[in-house]
Protein backbone atom coordinates (compact mmCIF):
# COMPACT_ATOMS: atom_id res chain seq x y z
CA UNK A 1 0.00 0.00 0.00
CA UNK A 2 0.98 3.70 -0.60
CA UNK A 3 0.28 6.12 1.58
CA UNK A 4 -0.27 9.85 0.22
CA UNK A 5 -0.63 12.77 2.09
CA UNK A 6 -1.99 15.95 0.86
CA UNK A 7 -0.94 19.19 3.09
CA UNK A 8 -0.91 22.95 2.79
CA UNK A 9 1.61 25.49 4.56
CA UNK A 10 -2.31 26.30 6.29
CA UNK A 11 -5.82 25.56 6.17
CA UNK A 12 -7.95 26.88 3.06
CA UNK A 13 -5.76 26.22 0.34
CA UNK A 14 -8.78 23.60 -1.14
CA UNK A 15 -6.66 20.16 0.11
CA UNK A 16 -9.93 18.46 1.29
CA UNK A 17 -11.62 19.37 -2.02
CA UNK A 18 -8.86 17.47 -3.96
CA UNK A 19 -8.85 14.95 -1.36
CA UNK A 20 -12.69 14.36 -1.52
CA UNK A 21 -12.67 14.29 -5.27
CA UNK A 22 -9.99 11.82 -5.31
CA UNK A 23 -12.25 9.72 -3.15
CA UNK A 24 -14.54 9.22 -6.10
CA UNK A 25 -11.71 8.80 -8.36
CA UNK A 26 -9.07 6.45 -6.92
CA UNK A 27 -10.21 2.71 -6.28
CA UNK A 28 -9.29 0.25 -3.41
CA UNK A 29 -7.91 2.67 -1.28
CA UNK A 30 -8.70 4.17 2.73
CA UNK A 31 -8.69 7.59 3.59
CA UNK A 32 -8.16 9.37 6.61
CA UNK A 33 -8.34 13.40 7.79
CA UNK A 34 -5.57 14.31 9.83
CA UNK A 35 -6.91 17.91 10.32
CA UNK A 36 -8.26 16.94 14.13
CA UNK A 37 -8.60 20.94 14.98
CA UNK A 38 -10.84 21.95 12.26
CA UNK A 39 -11.89 18.32 10.24
CA UNK A 40 -14.19 18.98 7.45
CA UNK A 41 -13.48 15.78 4.88
CA UNK A 42 -16.53 14.30 7.08
CA UNK A 43 -18.95 16.12 5.49
CA UNK A 44 -17.95 15.18 2.01
CA UNK A 45 -17.59 11.46 2.78
CA UNK A 46 -20.85 10.06 4.67
CA UNK A 47 -20.77 6.48 5.79
CA UNK A 48 -22.02 4.34 8.48
CA UNK A 49 -20.18 4.48 11.66
CA UNK A 50 -18.11 1.37 12.58
CA UNK A 51 -16.59 3.09 15.89
CA UNK A 52 -16.68 6.30 18.02
CA UNK A 53 -14.27 6.33 20.35
CA UNK A 54 -13.26 8.51 23.50
CA UNK A 55 -9.55 10.41 23.02
CA UNK A 56 -7.70 10.82 26.44
CA UNK A 57 -4.37 12.44 25.19
CA UNK A 58 -4.10 14.65 28.51
CA UNK A 59 -3.66 14.01 32.54
CA UNK A 60 -4.58 16.10 35.03
CA UNK A 61 -3.86 15.57 39.16
CA UNK A 62 -6.09 14.98 41.37
CA UNK A 63 -6.17 14.94 45.36
CA UNK A 64 -7.42 13.15 47.58
CA UNK A 65 -8.86 15.10 50.45
CA UNK A 66 -9.03 12.39 52.92
CA UNK A 67 -5.67 11.71 52.82
CA UNK A 68 -3.88 15.12 52.31
CA UNK A 69 -2.43 16.44 55.17
CA UNK A 70 -2.33 20.58 54.12
CA UNK A 71 1.30 20.77 54.00
CA UNK A 72 0.94 22.78 50.75
CA UNK A 73 4.04 21.07 49.49
CA UNK A 74 2.68 20.87 46.16
CA UNK A 75 1.46 24.05 45.62
CA UNK A 76 5.34 25.07 46.14
CA UNK A 77 6.21 23.03 43.08
CA UNK A 78 3.53 23.42 40.85
CA UNK A 79 4.41 26.36 38.24
CA UNK A 80 1.07 26.86 36.77
CA UNK A 81 -0.52 28.03 39.75
CA UNK A 82 -2.96 25.26 39.56
CA UNK A 83 -3.71 24.17 42.86
CA UNK A 84 -5.62 26.85 45.03
CA UNK A 85 -5.35 27.32 48.50
CA UNK A 86 -7.98 25.06 49.88
CA UNK A 87 -5.71 22.37 48.26
CA UNK A 88 -7.98 21.74 45.10
CA UNK A 89 -6.71 21.10 41.70
CA UNK A 90 -7.95 23.64 38.53
CA UNK A 91 -8.57 21.58 35.78
CA UNK A 92 -7.98 24.71 33.42
CA UNK A 93 -4.71 25.79 34.49
CA UNK A 94 -3.09 21.85 35.04
CA UNK A 95 -0.21 20.69 32.53
CA UNK A 96 -0.40 17.47 34.05
CA UNK A 97 3.13 17.48 34.42
CA UNK A 98 3.32 15.89 37.86
CA UNK A 99 5.63 17.48 40.01
CA UNK A 100 2.95 17.99 42.53
CA UNK A 101 2.29 14.07 43.27
CA UNK A 102 6.54 13.56 43.01
CA UNK A 103 6.65 15.96 46.09
CA UNK A 104 3.92 14.50 48.02
CA UNK A 105 4.41 13.26 51.07
CA UNK A 106 1.34 11.02 52.15
CA UNK A 107 0.53 9.95 48.55
CA UNK A 108 -2.54 12.03 48.12
CA UNK A 109 -2.07 13.07 44.86
CA UNK A 110 -2.40 10.76 41.48
CA UNK A 111 -2.78 11.48 37.48
CA UNK A 112 -6.31 10.64 35.89
CA UNK A 113 -6.34 10.43 31.88
CA UNK A 114 -8.60 13.25 30.61
CA UNK A 115 -10.60 13.29 27.36
CA UNK A 116 -9.57 15.17 25.08
CA UNK A 117 -11.40 14.09 21.86
CA UNK A 118 -13.07 11.80 20.01
CA UNK A 119 -12.16 8.84 17.10
CA UNK A 120 -14.27 7.74 14.26
CA UNK A 121 -13.97 5.23 12.22
CA UNK A 122 -16.93 5.10 8.31
CA UNK A 123 -17.64 2.45 6.34
CA UNK A 124 -18.06 4.93 3.22
CA UNK A 125 -19.00 3.60 0.07
CA UNK A 126 -15.85 5.33 -1.35
CA UNK A 127 -13.91 3.06 1.34
CA UNK A 128 -12.97 3.09 5.15
CA UNK A 129 -12.34 6.78 6.85
CA UNK A 130 -10.91 7.41 9.72
CA UNK A 131 -11.07 11.00 11.11
CA UNK A 132 -11.16 12.61 14.98
CA UNK A 133 -12.20 15.82 16.79
CA UNK A 134 -9.69 17.57 19.08
CA UNK A 135 -12.06 19.06 21.99
CA UNK A 136 -12.15 23.17 22.25
CA UNK A 137 -8.98 24.27 23.92
CA UNK A 138 -7.64 20.66 24.64
CA UNK A 139 -3.61 20.06 23.60
CA UNK A 140 -2.27 17.56 21.58
CA UNK A 141 -3.25 17.66 17.88
CA UNK A 142 -0.47 15.55 16.71
CA UNK A 143 -1.32 12.37 19.28
CA UNK A 144 -4.50 12.55 18.07
CA UNK A 145 -3.61 12.45 14.49
CA UNK A 146 -1.16 9.33 15.15
CA UNK A 147 -4.43 7.65 16.58
CA UNK A 148 -6.24 8.50 13.64
CA UNK A 149 -3.92 7.05 11.56
CA UNK A 150 -2.90 3.71 13.67
CA UNK A 151 -7.25 3.41 13.71
CA UNK A 152 -7.36 3.53 9.88
CA UNK A 153 -3.90 0.73 9.55
CA UNK A 154 -6.50 -1.11 11.97
CA UNK A 155 -8.74 -1.56 9.10
CA UNK A 156 -6.86 -2.38 6.14
CA UNK A 157 -7.39 -5.27 4.00
CA UNK A 158 -5.68 -5.21 1.09
CA UNK A 159 -5.92 -1.88 -0.16
CA UNK A 160 -3.85 -0.79 -2.28
CA UNK A 161 -3.63 3.33 -1.28
CA UNK A 162 -3.70 5.59 1.43
CA UNK A 163 -5.32 8.90 0.75
CA UNK A 164 -4.60 11.44 3.69
CA UNK A 165 -5.62 14.78 3.84
CA UNK A 166 -3.08 16.67 6.29
CA UNK A 167 -2.65 18.78 9.33
CA UNK A 168 -2.33 22.66 7.97
CA UNK A 169 0.69 24.23 8.99
CA UNK A 170 4.29 22.95 9.64
CA UNK A 171 3.60 22.55 13.48
CA UNK A 172 3.55 18.50 15.35
CA UNK A 173 -0.25 17.52 13.81
CA UNK A 174 1.62 18.05 10.38
CA UNK A 175 5.06 15.63 11.27
CA UNK A 176 2.66 13.23 12.90
CA UNK A 177 0.21 13.45 9.17
CA UNK A 178 3.08 12.80 7.29
CA UNK A 179 5.36 10.37 9.81
CA UNK A 180 5.16 7.07 7.16
CA UNK A 181 3.85 8.31 3.80
CA UNK A 182 5.30 7.46 0.49
CA UNK A 183 4.58 10.92 -0.56
CA UNK A 184 3.26 14.23 0.02
CA UNK A 185 1.44 16.78 -1.94
CA UNK A 186 1.67 19.91 -1.39
CA UNK A 187 -1.49 22.37 -1.98
CA UNK A 188 -0.78 25.96 -2.46
CA UNK A 189 -2.78 29.18 -4.12
CA UNK A 190 -0.70 31.72 -6.39
CA UNK A 191 0.12 34.45 -4.25
CA UNK A 192 3.57 35.64 -2.01
CA UNK A 193 2.20 33.94 0.55
CA UNK A 194 0.94 30.82 -0.74
CA UNK A 195 4.62 30.54 -2.32
CA UNK A 196 5.81 30.98 0.99
CA UNK A 197 3.67 28.41 2.97
CA UNK A 198 4.63 26.22 0.22
CA UNK A 199 8.41 26.24 0.62
CA UNK A 200 7.96 25.99 4.59
CA UNK A 201 6.11 22.67 4.09
CA UNK A 202 8.31 21.23 1.51
CA UNK A 203 11.06 22.27 3.81
CA UNK A 204 9.20 19.84 6.34
CA UNK A 205 9.19 17.05 3.61
CA UNK A 206 12.34 17.32 2.39
CA UNK A 207 14.16 17.21 6.24
CA UNK A 208 11.81 13.67 6.97
CA UNK A 209 12.89 12.36 3.61
CA UNK A 210 9.67 12.51 1.79
CA UNK A 211 9.31 12.39 -2.14
CA UNK A 212 7.19 16.01 -1.96
CA UNK A 213 4.94 17.15 -5.28
CA UNK A 214 3.00 20.52 -5.47
CA UNK A 215 -0.50 21.23 -6.69
CA UNK A 216 -1.15 24.67 -7.51
CA UNK A 217 -5.06 25.42 -6.39
CA UNK A 218 -6.96 28.17 -8.49
CA UNK A 219 -3.88 29.01 -10.42
CA UNK A 220 -6.00 30.84 -13.42
CA UNK A 221 -6.18 33.80 -10.53
CA UNK A 222 -2.58 34.55 -10.60
CA UNK A 223 -0.73 33.10 -14.31
CA UNK A 224 2.61 35.36 -12.87
CA UNK A 225 2.52 33.57 -9.48
CA UNK A 226 1.78 30.20 -10.75
CA UNK A 227 4.74 30.68 -13.05
CA UNK A 228 6.96 31.84 -10.60
CA UNK A 229 5.81 29.00 -8.09
CA UNK A 230 6.60 26.23 -11.25
CA UNK A 231 9.68 27.98 -11.61
CA UNK A 232 10.77 27.91 -7.90
CA UNK A 233 9.68 23.59 -7.51
CA UNK A 234 11.70 22.99 -10.80
CA UNK A 235 14.88 24.57 -9.85
CA UNK A 236 14.41 22.62 -6.71
CA UNK A 237 12.98 19.42 -7.27
CA UNK A 238 9.85 19.42 -6.56
CA UNK A 239 7.42 18.16 -9.47
CA UNK A 240 4.39 20.19 -9.83
CA UNK A 241 1.90 17.31 -10.56
CA UNK A 242 -1.26 19.35 -10.95
CA UNK A 243 -3.12 23.17 -11.93
CA UNK A 244 -6.63 23.62 -10.82
CA UNK A 245 -8.42 26.42 -11.92
CA UNK A 246 -10.27 28.93 -10.06
CA UNK A 247 -13.73 28.08 -10.51
CA UNK A 248 -16.94 29.81 -8.67
CA UNK A 249 -19.04 27.10 -8.81
CA UNK A 250 -16.81 25.16 -6.59
CA UNK A 251 -18.20 27.26 -3.85
CA UNK A 252 -21.85 26.55 -4.75
CA UNK A 253 -20.91 23.14 -5.33
CA UNK A 254 -19.46 22.71 -1.54
CA UNK A 255 -22.24 24.24 -0.10
CA UNK A 256 -24.34 21.57 -1.18
CA UNK A 257 -21.74 19.18 -0.48
CA UNK A 258 -20.73 18.19 -3.47
CA UNK A 259 -17.11 17.83 -4.89
CA UNK A 260 -16.57 19.47 -7.99
CA UNK A 261 -16.78 16.08 -9.42
CA UNK A 262 -20.30 15.57 -8.59
CA UNK A 263 -21.26 18.90 -9.29
CA UNK A 264 -19.93 18.14 -13.01
CA UNK A 265 -17.32 20.97 -13.09
CA UNK A 266 -15.95 19.16 -16.31
CA UNK A 267 -12.69 21.24 -16.38
CA UNK A 268 -11.78 21.33 -12.67
CA UNK A 269 -12.91 17.27 -12.58
CA UNK A 270 -10.27 16.77 -15.86
CA UNK A 271 -7.64 19.10 -14.31
CA UNK A 272 -8.02 16.26 -10.56
CA UNK A 273 -7.86 13.43 -12.98
CA UNK A 274 -4.64 14.29 -14.49
CA UNK A 275 -3.39 14.96 -11.04
CA UNK A 276 -3.56 11.92 -10.18
CA UNK A 277 -2.65 10.79 -13.30
CA UNK A 278 1.04 12.59 -12.92
CA UNK A 279 1.19 11.43 -9.56
CA UNK A 280 1.07 8.21 -10.24
CA UNK A 281 3.28 8.25 -12.88
CA UNK A 282 5.56 10.01 -10.58
CA UNK A 283 5.45 7.56 -7.81
CA UNK A 284 6.63 4.94 -10.46
CA UNK A 285 9.81 6.61 -11.18
S1 LIG B 1 0.26 18.11 37.61
FE1 LIG B 1 1.72 19.81 37.39
S2 LIG B 1 0.46 21.48 36.64
FE2 LIG B 1 -0.96 19.98 37.46
S3 LIG B 1 -1.28 20.63 39.56
FE3 LIG B 1 0.39 19.14 39.59
S4 LIG B 1 2.24 20.38 39.47
FE4 LIG B 1 0.54 21.70 38.87
S1 LIG C 1 1.51 17.95 48.99
FE1 LIG C 1 0.01 16.34 49.36
S2 LIG C 1 -0.39 16.49 51.53
FE2 LIG C 1 0.66 18.35 50.99
S3 LIG C 1 -1.00 19.79 50.55
FE3 LIG C 1 -0.48 18.85 48.62
S4 LIG C 1 -1.86 17.11 48.44
FE4 LIG C 1 -1.91 17.76 50.55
Amino acid sequence: MKQIVFISGKGGTGKSTVVASLSLLVKNKIMADCDVDAPNLHLLLSGKRQSEVDYFGAEEAVIDNATCISCGKCREVCRFDAISGNFEIQPMKCEGCGACMLACPVGAISMADVKTGQTYVDATQRGTFSHALLDIGAEGSGKLVTEVKENLFGFISGEEWAIVDGSPGIGCSVIASITGADAVVVVCEPTMSGQSDMERVLGVARHFGIPAFVCINKYTLNLRMTARIEYFCEINGFPVVGKISFEPEIVKALQKLQTPMEAGIQNVAREIERLWSVLKSELKK
